[in-house]
């Protein structure tokens, strides 16, 4: 009952002037009132209202106020509704007790109408109590309820999540799985050969790093460096799926050369390398390197064929120091490279003196790397002279490396390092321009035309560039030099090898009128008989067949033939390297119509030709 409202009770009393004065009362006190005769009309009057407090005569007729009271609380409904029963002090407990309304609040009869009211008040403040109790215990239950719902929720929640969590740390360990063991399938072949399963390059130097790394000391390890013999024509011709099986077989027939912690991998193609331990010397390397020769000179049987291979054995021992694993790859490649050399089929210790080459080679490299740059080349001059009437008639061209330490390297000390390098085509350029430059001057200072020839020495490579004819052009050009006035010398192998692309530089170089002559005449395949295809002027033979002019009858019919062939096909004949009276004399009689020599000269330096050009009649 909330306190603003004012409370509503009903009085029951069938005596007519007790209920009057009750009434009275209570509306005086601010109480709103309903009155019943009997308990009957109670009763009905209680089916549509419900009171605050109910004030019943304990003594009435038909149902008593005990009765009344039993039956209210006893309803469902109305059983809260605070009571006060009126009534007489003789009938009090055994009725009580009768009817269990033990708790049930009474007032003896005669009563203050104070006292009455106070009593009322007492019961509706019991009554807003309680009702609020009443209220909040609700409350609370619905509290309770909430909770117990928000609990089974996040019980079923968490259960939830537990669940996922045990699923998706399942799908987890699945999916690491799968990655551990694509990630242990993609090392094995990062660095394995898939061919032979054998351990690949990239393994190797990671394992050789390694090594470095951990600065172990380099002792009792060998290296071997194996290349097959003829294994190519084996691709060629039998075809590369025989190559394959070959290469795996040849991969299981090495495993079972060597012990269980050596190891041994497929660099490329048919290069292996073994990498032995615990070796106690050359020797004991070498035992194992034999053993291998052996094994692999057993026919291979692939298919229906019976193939015979060999093997090329480089041997790089302990005794050898190293900083890098690139070095011990280049030197064992290298001694692998001399057993190639010296007739397969074997294998080469590489020794330190080989070492001390390679390392000079290297060095060599990078000093004429830096040469070009630095410009530190220039042209000395080797004259030519007719045998006959002594007459100087031309200036072979020889490009000179003036190193800053070493003086002056002659060409054949770095030519061929350089073509092996791929720079000769830069070399080649420049020996045609000073070569040029330098005549342009003599051409000034002296009256001689275009009686003499300058002599200039092109590397194979350089005829390759289709547009070496358009530079040659503007060389001359610039220079003022005209093409007659220029001989081109190309080595015999150029000729005999050359590409439809060097062909064609050789025929457009003879168009302009540019004289070519075949170099070191004899020392290549000599080609007598296709001598007359190429556009060739002069032929130069070389020094070793002039050398064996002085003791042999041999090399003189050689030589004889030569000339004579080339006089044939109307072709001027140089000789190279006269040394003594006796190889000129011996050049005349054959007819020999040009020669150069240290007979007659060595190279010059410019300077001392130009003294030279002096002393001459042109
Ligand atoms: P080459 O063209 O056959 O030159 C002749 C070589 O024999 C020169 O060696 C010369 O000094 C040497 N020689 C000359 N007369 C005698 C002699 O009487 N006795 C002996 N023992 N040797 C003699 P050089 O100067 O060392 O040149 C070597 C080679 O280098 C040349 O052989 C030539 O093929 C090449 N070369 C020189 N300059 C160039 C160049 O600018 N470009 C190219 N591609 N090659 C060049
Ligand atoms: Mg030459
Ligand atoms: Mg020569």
């Amino acid at each position: 009952m909330e306190t603003e409202t004012v409370a509503l009770i009903l009085i029951v009393d069938d005596n007519l002037d007790n209920l009057i004065v009750l009434s009275t009362l209570l509306t005086d006190s601010d109480f709103r009132v309903l009155t019943a005769t009997s308990g009957q009309d109670a009763f009905q009057k209680l089916d549509h209202i419900t009171p605050d407090l109910i004030l019943l005569d304990g003594t009435m007729s038909e149902i008593d106020g005990f009765e009344l009271c039993y039956r209210i609380k006893n309803s469902p409904i109305l059983q809260e509704i605070p009571i006060i029963l009126m009534i007489a002090s003789n009938e009090i407990q055994g009725r009580f007790t009768e009817l269990n309304l033990e708790s049930l609040d009474y007032i003896n009869k005669p009563f203050l109408p104070t006292e009455l009211l106070i009593r009322i008040r007492l019961n509706l403040q019991l009554l807003t109590l309680t009702r609020s109790l009443y209220e909040k215990n609700n409350q609370l239950n619905q509290e309770i309820v909430a909770r117990q719902i928000a609990e089974a929720q996040t019980y079923q929640l968490s259960q939830n999540l537990e669940e996922r969590v045990i699923e998706e740390t399942q799908e987890l360990t699945l999916r690491i799985n799968e990655l551990q063991a694509r990630e242990k399938k993609l090392t094995y072949a990062a660095f394995h050969d898939s061919l032979t399963g054998l351990f690949n390059r990239a393994w190797l130097m990671q394992y050789l790093s390694e090594i470095f790394d951990q600065q172990q000391p380099q002792h009792g390890y060998a290296i071997l460096f194996l290349d097959l013999d003829r294994f190519k024509s084996v691709n060629d011709y039998l075809g590369h799926l025989v190559g394959d099986k070959l290469l795996q077989q040849v991969a299981h027939r090495l495993k079972n050369c060597i012990s269980q912690s050596d190891k041994i991998v497929r660099l490329s193609g048919d290069e292996f390398l073994i990498f032995l331990v615990n070796q106690d010397g050359v020797q004991s390397v070498e035992i194992v390197a034999n053993f291998i020769l052996q094994q692999l000179h057993i026919p291979f049987n692939i298919d229906t064929y019976q193939i015979s291979i060999g093997v090329s054995i480089g041997i790089l021992p302990s005794t050898l120091s190293y900083q890098q694993p690139t070095d011990i790859l280049r030197d064992a490649d290298a001694a692998m490279y001399q057993a190639k050399r010296a007739g397969k089929g074997c294998h080469i210790v590489f020794t330190s003196e080989m070492q001390q080459q390679t390392l000079q080679r290297i060095q060599l490299e990078s000093e004429l790397r830096q040469s070009i740059e630095k410009n530190e080349f220039c042209l000395y001059y080797q004259p030519i002279f007719c045998l006959t009437s002594q007459k100087l008639v031309g200036l072979e061209a020889l490009i000179q490396w003036q190193h800053p330490q070493k003086g002056i390297i002659s060409p054949d000390k770095f030519i061929t390092i350089a073509e092996e390098m791929g720079i000769i085509s830069t070399l080649d350029l420049l020996s045609l321009q000073l070569a040029c430059q330098q005549l342009y001057r003599w051409k000034q200072e002296f009256s001689i035309a275009d009686s003499l020839v300058i002599h200039i020495n092109i590397s194979t490579v350089q005829l390759q560039q289709l547009d070496l004819v358009e530079q040659i052009k503007q060389i001359l050009s610039e220079n003022q030099i005209s093409p007659s006035a220029m001989r081109l010398e190309v080595t015999e192998n150029a000729f005999i090898k050359a590409s439809s692309i060097v062909n064609q530089v050789l025929e457009k170089i003879h168009t302009l009128g540019i004289k070519l002559c075949i170099d070191d005449f004899g020392t290549g395949y000599s080609c007598f008989s296709q001598l007359h295809t190429f556009p060739v002027d002069t032929l130069k033979i070389d020094r070793s067949f002039t050398k064996n002019l002085d003791d042999g009858i041999k090399s003189t019919a050689i030589v004889q033939n030569m000339i004579s062939f080339a006089n044939s096909l109307g072709i001027s004949v140089v000789a190279e390297g006269i040394e003594t009276q006796k190889q000129l004399e011996n050049l005349k009689k054959l007819g020999c119509q040009f020669g150069q020599g240290y007979l007659f000269s060595r190279s010059l330096p410019s300077e001392q030709v130009t003294s030279l050009l002096k002393s001459q009649k042109f």
